[in-house]
């Protein structure tokens, strides 16, 4: 993408960006406009502060832990810096299941699409898991509790709530949650409902 002052999207990047995330060109366009509009110093990349100007994102009591999974999805990671390329690829993790390819729907198929079950779950997954071992601990837990929570709920009862809820999908008892135990503890919530938010409107 380099650093050419005129962005402009070529028609092979739409593609492949397309192909791999599923968006359809026209919305691979919108997105870029909101991430040019988004990037203010034409940068040719979004920073943190950036993201935090997506309304979505700053009324979300998750949106720290969301930027922070921008950045981790990020390859080319090792700065704060994310490009066009990896925005869009996070952005389709919250693509609504519903408007899939009816391809992706046969059987066997979109199992890797990035807004597949599985993706979502991970994504989830790696909200909660602020360190990045691949494990759920409490304290992670109560964390990401007290942020979602605010000030409603007192200590004491986030730590209980955090408690039940490990010993509950904590299968194997060694006090954390492996991505596993994540998958089968939410084998039952509806997941692709909670997951889609609707960046497009
Ligand atoms: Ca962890
Ligand atoms: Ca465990």
């Amino acid at each position: 993408m380099g650093n050419q002052s005129s962005v402009s999207l070529q028609p092979e990047d739409i593609e492949k960006i397309g192909n791999e995330t599923g968006f359809t060109a026209s919305q691979i366009d919108r997105l870029y406009s909101r991430f040019t509009s988004l990037d203010k110093e034409q940068k040719g990349y979004l920073s943190r502060e950036d993201f935090l100007r997506i309304p979505e994102l700053a009324i979300n009591p998750l949106g720290d832990r969301i930027v922070h999974a921008f950045f981790y999805e990020s390859l080319e990671g090792t700065e704060d810096k994310v490009n066009f390329t990896d925005f869009v690829r996070v952005l389709a993790h919250f693509r609504p299941i519903e408007k899939q390819k009816k391809s992706d729907l046969v059987e066997g198929g979109g199992q890797n699409t990035p807004n597949s079950r599985m993706e979502k779950l991970h994504f989830a997954f790696r909200m909660y898991d602020l360190d990045g071992d691949e494990m759920i601990s409490q304290n992670e837990l109560l964390a990401v509790l007290s942020m979602m929570v605010g000030s409603n709920i007192s200590q004491d009862q986030l730590v209980s709530i955090a408690q039940r809820t490990i010993s509950e999908a904590d299968t194997d008892k060694d006090g954390l949650i492996s991505f596993e135990e994540f998958v089968q503890a939410l084998e039952k919530t509806d997941v692709e409902q909670k997951m889609s938010i609707r960046f497009l409107s």
